[in-house]
């Protein structure tokens, strides 16, 4: 006995979530498989900072269309996912960085992004808790950002709302030609399937290019207005867009809760979810050279989570080889803010909707291209 849907989820991480809310919404017949807890993935480790980025003209466009879908969505979002918009400020550490701070600006302005360079003195005003004095930096006030787990746990629970069966604690273990099998042997049918399984995504779609590279946070005890931005080093970008090698980088987010989390890190090759202190240590003292004073605050947590990068650095959304699993993967370091444009750009695709960016740029069908690369 098989069971038939419209469409079946693989995974209830922030992009399966959203994408079961985007399909629930659109009066689809909706099933979300988890073999663990709603949010259990990156989702749960991740900081939730919903930025705009611009390594690439795609990313850009992607992650503007996301935040401005998450702005739509925040008036009904309820208190406990803690969305606000302290904005984004990306500290220059010399005069190379400020010339960074400038092209970035100049990019933002280009694309309707309002940003507002900062000499070394309104820096200091801004956040009196950062080292002195550093060249400068770009205030990126249109960021936000949210508690990523009741969010995924809310979209969850609407698209239940509407109709959709959510089954948890059940895994995959395999889905192709309209057939979902699950380990318990149970079989759901659907005229689209849609592989959000995050970093283990490959596990189902066997040899698409999306690595685990894992990432450790730290979460302080209440300090309300230690910090009053999103505080970035430019240095994360080298970071971020790096190469193999395990790196570190000062990231600092002031939840509205007044906790402080404190990140963060990139490494490729491990499996092991256990802490690494050589890493912690690594964040942590890059942390005190921009603030000082993170080291004295009492940490209540720390833990890591494994991001699903792909080579290029955008996600993977659209059909694979098999049209009926859709790819919904590969959103690395940026998945809480892209979440919602990859459902909704999902949606259009699958509805022949019109949309309201190209889904080109983030299509499998370049994975050939991705492999030849790599
Ligand atoms: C330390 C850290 C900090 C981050 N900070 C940010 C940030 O500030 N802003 C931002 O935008 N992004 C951030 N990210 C990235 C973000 O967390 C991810 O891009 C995003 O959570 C991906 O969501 P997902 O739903 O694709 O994957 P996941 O959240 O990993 O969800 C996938 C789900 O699929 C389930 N699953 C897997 N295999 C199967 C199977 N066979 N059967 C059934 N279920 C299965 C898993 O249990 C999991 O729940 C961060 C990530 C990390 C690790």
């Amino acid at each position: 006995m098989s069971r038939n849907y419209d469409v079946v989820m693989i995974g209830a991480g922030i992009v399966g979530a959203a994408c079961a809310l985007e399909f629930a919404q659109a009066g689809l017949n909706v099933a979300i498989i988890e073999r663990n807890t709603v949010a259990s993935g990156a989702t749960g480790a991740a900081m939730g900072h919903i930025v705009v980025m611009d390594d690439s003209p795609a990313q850009l466009a992607l992650t503007k269309y996301s935040q401005a879908l998450w702005s739509d969505l925040a008036p009904v979002l309820p208190d406990s996912v803690e969305y606000y918009r302290p904005g984004t400020i990306w500290i220059a550490s010399d005069g190379e960085e400020m010339a960074e701070v400038r092209r970035k600006h100049a990019t933002f302005s280009a694309n309707g992004i309002s940003g507002e360079i900062l000499d070394s003195q309104a820096l200091a005003e801004a956040e009196p808790n950062l080292r002195r004095p550093f060249a400068g930096a770009l205030l990126v006030a249109n960021d936000a950002v949210l508690h990523p787990q009741p969010a995924a746990e809310y979209m969850i629970a609407e698209a239940q709302k509407l109709g959709a069966q959510v089954i948890t604690g059940d895994a995959v273990s395999s889905a192709s030609q309209g057939r979902v099998i699950l380990e318990n042997r149970e079989v759901l049918d659907a005229g689209a399937i849609v592989n959000a399984a995050g970093s283990l995504s490959p596990d189902i779609s066997h040899g698409i290019p999306v690595r685990k590279r894992k990432g450790h946070l730290m979460l302080t005890e209440i300090y309300p207005g230690y910090a009053r931005h999103q505080l970035v080093e430019l240095g994360y970008l080298k970071s971020a867009h790096g190469s193999e090698a395990d790196s570190v980088a000062f990231n600092v987010q002031p939840r509205l809760s007044g906790h402080l989390l404190v990140g963060s890190s990139r490494q490729y090759g491990s499996e092991d979810p256990r802490l690494d202190q050589y890493i912690l240590d690594a964040m942590m003292e890059r942390a005190a050279f921009f603030m000082p004073g993170l080291l004295s605050l009492k940490k209540i947590r720390s833990w890591t989570g494994f991001r699903a990068a792909t080579p290029d650095k955008l996600p993977l959304i659209g059909p694979s080889e098999d049209p009926t699993v859709l790819l919904a993967t590969g959103h690395e370091g940026l998945g809480i803010t892209t979440s919602l444009a990859t459902a909704r750009l999902l949606a259009d695709y699958l509805l022949h909707r019109p949309s309201a960016i190209p889904i080109e740029p983030y299509l499998p069908a370049r994975i050939t291209t991705l492999q030849e690369a790599q």
